[in-house]
């Protein structure tokens, strides 16, 4: 099979474009058409063999995480989804996994409406690269400088389960088969979180997706307004944004999986303490659930405590590709 013909037969499809996109796959360019007054939102992704995903990964389950990393960006931008490119090496064509792949990546884009409109296709080592495109009116974006002392913090759905799985899969731990089937899906399906996002448009004052764990990627929230908080760490295990089967394990391997574990795709937004309501509301009609897990400080860095009030010390630094 050719590289038009790979193209052709697994990413272009047939049928009218939505209302967002004038000129999809085949042409030079793409053509979006975000309504007019909106911001574009722009993020890129990339996914590398050995280093965010095993060589024998389902493609179906590719093509999903592959847009959904993409896809919560732009949830924790406040950002509606517009349209989305790939950019793809290949070590060969093989029918099985691209069938798989695209299958994977379709199901996703047709569900958050966020159809391929392009991209590249080339030979090499196994490398994946989706660059989404958003639209948010202007002043209605979810930056990550807006926290300010006193708002609350969030977090949606559930964190930790991805890094269980992943230290299982690495031979770390040892899990009950339903345990880590449970914990595998969310490493290799994460949902992103774009109703959510939409829906906390003009209530929350700060966010971002927990892609690197839950301290680093607060931490990012925290350096770009100026701020510190302070969070507890017992009310933590006990909330329902810990799964019961990491709150089943030992206490400091559940802490760290939900700490610092990553890959959650989560939203960790902060609001005013008097937006409360209004956050359980949104979070109601976007049918997420959402918990509480403290409050922004004057004082600057991130401080945990135990339910006692004493201070914990979980300096455990985010991921980070090159330290
Ligand atoms: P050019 O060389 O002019 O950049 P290409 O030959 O790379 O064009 O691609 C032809 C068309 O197919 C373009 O519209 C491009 O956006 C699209 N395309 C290429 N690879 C992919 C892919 N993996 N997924 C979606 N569209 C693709
Ligand atoms: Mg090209």
């Amino acid at each position: 099979m050719g590289e038009f013909e790979l193209i052709r037969h697994y990413f272009q499809r047939a049928g009218a474009n939505p209302p967002g996109v004038v000129l999809g796959v085949g042409d030079d360019c793409a053509l979006l058409a975000p309504e007019p007054g909106q911001r574009l939102a722009i993020s890129t992704d990339m996914l590398v063999e050995g280093r965010h995903f095993f060589a024998d990964v389902d493609p179906v389950a590719l093509g999903h995480k592959a847009l959904a990393v993409n896809l919560s960006d732009l949830a924790a931008m406040g950002a509606r989804p517009l349209g989305c490119t790939l950019a793809l090496a290949l070590p060969r064509a093989d029918a099985t996994w691209l069938a798989g792949f695209s299958r994977g990546l379709f199901e996703l884009a047709d569900g958050a409406a966020c159809p391929l409109v392009g991209g590249d296709t080339t030979k090499g080592p196994l490398n994946l690269c989706i660059t989404v495109f958003g639209q948010v009116p202007p002043g209605q974006e979810l930056r990550r400088s807006g926290a300010r002392a006193g708002d609350e913090v969030w977090v949606s759905g559930q964190l930790g389960d991805a890094r269980l799985a992943l230290d299982a899969l690495l031979g770390e731990i040892e899990l009950a088969p339903e345990v880590l089937a449970r914990a595998r899906q969310r490493l290799e399906r994460p949902t992103p979180r774009l109703a959510l996002g939409l829906a906390l448009r003009g209530i929350a004052s700060a966010a971002a997706d927990v892609s690197d764990g839950l301290c680093g990627d607060l931490g990012h929230i925290l350096v770009a307004s100026g701020v510190g908080a302070e969070l507890d760490a017992d009310a933590l295990l006990a909330s329902d944004a810990i799964s019961a089967d990491l709150r089943a394990l030992p206490r400091e391997r559940a802490l760290h999986c939900a700490l610092a574990g990553g890959d959650d795709y989560e939203l960790i937004f902060t609001a005013p303490a008097g937006a409360h309501d209004a956050v359980l509301q949104a979070a109601c009609s976007a049918a997420t659930p959402v918990s509480c897990l403290g409050r922004i400080t004057t004082e600057p860095g991130l401080r945990w405590q135990d339910a006692c009030g004493r201070p914990l010390d979980l300096a455990w630094a985010s991921f980070d590709h090159f330290a």
